[in-house]
């Protein structure tokens, strides 16, 4: 397989200016065989099916489904509620063929300084969640978030406790970790961490941190504009087994989400070639 093959573009890196009909005909005219489908996205286009339709016709596969998780509340209701809610994610996940389902953790619950027995929850909510996910043919990729946004997003955030709770979830090929690059460059245990994941890697995102950034989560720079060796980091992901597609994922308010979608694209692939 040629190394284009396996660029995927993460369709939230176009979002504020296309559709999820016009990115999945805008990548395709491009050459893109992988994206990554975002629900809100889907939702305004209709219904899984049509979409996965949608993706056959244009011959591009499904690197990964956005988002899964949020699941620590304290509050039993709300916790049943969101339970359900990621039984539907699920369904969509398996009738769009994903790859991966996105697993956000979920920050605090308001007004909780509990970090602890929010970790705890999540785990609580996995472990009912991977036997019905291995029922339905789907791999949940719990995705560590850099620790800035450990209160409003995830309180997963590094690949060790990633790694340590797929050791206490005991699940096999339903429960995977995705590793972005954007989250985890940082970290002086990355290497061995991502050795020890192995074949758990399900998803492989890439992006820059810029040295200034404006917005923790909205600012991410393009391949090339900031300070992550990728290619060191592709290099420890594949030595570790994973070879599915490399997925561009760019949430950036003020430069990327601005500039017009074709051009965004074409950045991209050449970014990819050389600094992925
Ligand atoms: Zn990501």
């Amino acid at each position: 397989m040629l190394d284009e093959d396996l660029l995927s573009i993460n369709q939230v890196t176009t979002r504020d200016q296309w559709s999820l009909k016009q990115a999945v005909e805008g990548y395709s005219r491009q050459g893109i065989h992988g994206t990554a489908v975002w629900r809100d996205k889907m939702m305004e286009f209709g219904s899984p099916k049509n979409t996965r339709q949608l993706l056959k016709e244009n011959g591009i596969s499904v690197s990964g489904f956005c988002i899964g998780g949020l699941l620590t509340s304290f509050d039993e209701a709300t916790f049943q509620k969101d339970l359900d809610e990621n039984r539907r994610i699920m369904e969509e996940a398996a009738i769009i063929e994903s790859q991966a389902l996105i697993f956000i953790a979920g920050g605090l619950p308001k007004g909780s300084k509990d970090i602890a027995s929010a970790r705890t929850r999540v785990l609580e909510g996995l472990s009912i969640l991977l036997p019905e996910a291995k029922k339905a043919g789907v791999t949940i990729a719990i995705e560590p978030l850099h620790p800035m946004l450990a209160a409003n997003r995830s309180v997963l955030t590094t690949m060790k406790e990633a790694n340590d709770w797929c050791d206490q979830l005991g699940a096999g090929p339903e429960l995977g970790i995705a590793v972005d690059v954007y989250h985890v460059w940082w970290d002086p245990m990355l290497e061995s961490e991502i050795k020890r994941a192995g074949s758990r890697i399900a998803a492989f995102h890439v992006n820059d941190w810029l040295d200034d950034t404006k917005d923790l989560r909205l600012d991410r720079g393009m391949m090339g504009d900031g300070v992550i060796d990728i290619p060191k980091i592709r290099k420890w992901v594949e030595s570790a087994g994973f070879n599915g597609y490399r997925e561009v994922e760019i949430l950036s308010q003020n430069n990327w989400w601005k500039k017009p979608p074709e051009e965004v694209v074409k950045v991209v692939k050449e970014r990819y070639q050389k600094f992925v």
